[in-house]
């Protein structure tokens, strides 16, 4: 790059995005392509503690930017049916978050496919089970999509004792033997990061496998996701209500 353009370049940059960059442009100068300047910028400005420090920090880990939530496939979108009965109105924000997976061994890396299963879970649950609507809160795929299914503020059917207290959130899939691909771990846990910002989930949650409801007698989420999520920051071994009790309330 001739030196006339490079100092274009260098003030160009430091005026459009700031001053915070800048030391790092001159640090990097021609040894990097330009948008690494600019990949540099985005992570200064937008996460500054993260960039510094990549050391557990809970609270500011968790920095609010609206374009945290991931989009969610709404039920008209998937084609679900409307609840068939009335549906609890949750309270939120809520101290729990429950992870689920399907628990059969069919997979999807489509909307088009999962959409498919997830409306074979609503029919499942509605006309099996006999409940009013799908049972979780939210399914995800391996498609990286989030579909809804009672959503943030209807009370969901899913963990015996935590459905008034949690998000339920089932992955599409049986993960026994294997993990759900990056794309549905993501999601999951953006959604979760949605949740807080939102304030449908508390900011302390505790994060749970279905297999550590009591109430429940299952080996749910499966033992290669359970393994996954115990290393998730906010997993609890020892799940507690608000007020520190254990959990067999209801
Ligand atoms: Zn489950």
């Amino acid at each position: 790059m001739q030196s006339s353009w490079a100092s274009l370049f260098l003030i160009g940059n430091f005026f459009a995005f700031g001053y915070a960059a800048l030391p790092l442009q001159i640090l990097t100068w021609g040894k990097t392509p330009p948008p690494f300047h600019i990949t540099i910028w985005a992570t200064l400005v937008q996460n500054p503690v993260q960039s510094i420090c990549s050391c557990p920090l809970p609270d500011t880990k968790r920095l609010s930017y609206p374009t945290a939530c991931p989009r969610i496939v709404s039920k008209d979108e998937w084609g679900g049916r409307p609840p068939k009965g009335p549906t609890e109105k949750m309270n939120v924000p809520v101290p729990f978050t429950v992870v689920h997976h399907g628990g059969s061994k069919d997979y999807c890396t489509t909307e088009e496919r999962c959409a498919a299963i997830v409306r074979s879970y609503q029919t499942s649950h509605m006309d099996s089970n006999g409940w009013n609507d799908i049972g979780y809160n939210f399914v995800v795929g391996e498609d990286g999509n989030v579909f809804e299914g009672r959503g943030w503020e209807a009370v969901g059917a899913h963990a015996p004792t935590y459905n008034t207290k949690s998000i339920g959130i089932c992955i599409i899939g049986d993960f026994t033997d294997r993990l759900p691909n990056e794309a549905a771990l993501k999601a999951v846990q953006s959604l979760i990061e949605c949740g807080v910002e939102q304030n449908k989930i508390q900011r302390q949650y505790q994060l749970i496998g279905h297999r550590q409801n009591t109430a429940s007698s299952t080996v749910c989420p499966g033992t290669k996701l359970f393994e996954e999520i115990m290393t998730w920051p906010q997993w609890t071994p020892d799940p507690k209500n608000v007020k520190g009790f254990q959990t067999n309330w209801d």
